[in-house]
């Protein structure tokens, strides 16, 4: 995603304040299609019920954000995820040739908090399930309450929290759909990986963190560079220079461990359609902060003191703390683990397995 058309900012209003006017026509992304991508949607998921395929019978439908007010989030979201899908540069693409690309919320049967890529006919469709987006609005809203002082001191001092977690949100929401995305773009969901055999069986888990990182490099270029930069500034309040680049960078670190420890406290994993293996946790979040830290060396000509000042410890204990402190034990023990010497075949491994994807060479 080049992540650049622009953007109206909406006032938004949370997802059960609905008091705004209905009625107005959202502008549909009908591009290259002979059939809105809604109702190819509907079909698509229609035809997979028929079949009684296991892999969608928890999709109850889309959520029809048309018929919601233009502020209410869920219409808003959807709204500019699909505005960001139909402005898809070459940049972004690295030439890749894509089929056309559509979002949806859907509900579900269950209170499964994940998001999927669907290869259709005429389109491909990135879907996120309800209670992911009610899940991440929840946490952001909880982090911000839980840490006040810090939010008004270090992050935003004019800002109000609902604002706040509203760019955490954001953050989030965008974080999640770039990485589906990135399977896309990265080819992963194609029958013939250039480097499936050099790679051998951690590809699974090798594409998983090619993914983050590629989802993570387009999210900094739109936060630092494109529209969210303008939005960031909007909500927090703040106009702009450096202080609007450490609260942006701060509030990224941050989504991405709510993320990562809501994923990990886990009713299920970030899903694609590869049904392979995820790598453990602890391991996505040190790539992660990886490759936050190499954007910012390299693309965004950043200094990174967060990278060894205790920043990033902080930041996990107080996403870590919005979940119950039993869970912390079972982390605690995995992350145990992948610091001893028993593990590090496997690190080795993954390591060289995402040297390859990412560099193509040995
Ligand atoms: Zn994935």
């Amino acid at each position: 995603m080049r992540f650049e058309s622009t953007l109206q900012f909406a006032n938004l209003v949370s997802v059960d304040d609905q008091d705004q006017p209905a009625g107005f026509e959202p502008d549909r992304l009908t591009v290259n299609a002979m059939i809105p991508p809604q109702v190819a949607f509907e079909r698509f998921l229609r035809e997979k019920h028929t079949r009684f395929e296991e892999k969608y019978a928890h999709i109850a439908g889309r959520i029809a954000v048309e018929d919601l007010p233009s502020a209410q989030l869920y219409r808003w979201f959807v709204d500019w995820m699909n505005r960001q899908l139909s402005d898809i540069g070459v940049n972004s693409t690295g030439g890749v040739a894509l089929p056309p690309l559509h979002f949806e919320l859907v509900s579900v049967h269950n209170d499964v908090a994940a998001a999927h890529v669907f290869e259709a006919e005429e389109f491909t469709f990135i879907v996120m399930t309800q209670p992911m987006f009610d899940e991440m609005l929840r946490l952001s809203r909880r982090l911000v309450e839980q840490n006040r002082a810090f939010m008004s001191l270090q992050i935003a001092p004019s800002a109000s929290p609902p604002e706040i977690a509203q760019l955490l949100l954001l953050m989030q929401f965008s974080f999640v759909t770039s990485h589906e995305y990135s399977h896309l773009v990265r080819r992963h969901l194609e029958d013939h990986q250039p480097h499936a055999a050099a790679i051998g069986e951690s590809l699974c888990q090798t594409q998983e963190l090619d993914a983050d990182g590629y989802g993570i490099y387009h999210e900094l270029a739109y936060f630092f560079q494109g529209g969210g930069r303008q939005l960031a500034s909007q909500w927090l309040r703040i106009s702009a220079g450096k202080a609007l680049e450490n609260s942006i960078l701060s509030c990224f670190l941050l989504s991405i461990m709510i993320q990562f420890c809501a994923r990990w406290a886990g009713k299920m994993q970030v899903e694609s359609d590869l049904g392979g293996e995820h790598p453990p946790l602890p391991v996505r979040i040190e790539y992660a902060i990886l490759f936050v830290e190499m954007w910012c060396r390299e693309v965004g000509a950043m200094s990174t003191p967060w990278m060894t000042d205790g920043t990033i410890k902080d930041y996990f204990a107080a996403a870590a703390r919005l979940f119950p402190p039993e869970m912390k034990a079972a982390w605690d023990q995995q992350m145990s683990w992948l610091k001893s010497p028993r593990s590090e075949q496997y690190r080795d491994q993954i390591r060289r397995g995402i040297d390859r994807l990412r560099t193509g060479k040995e």
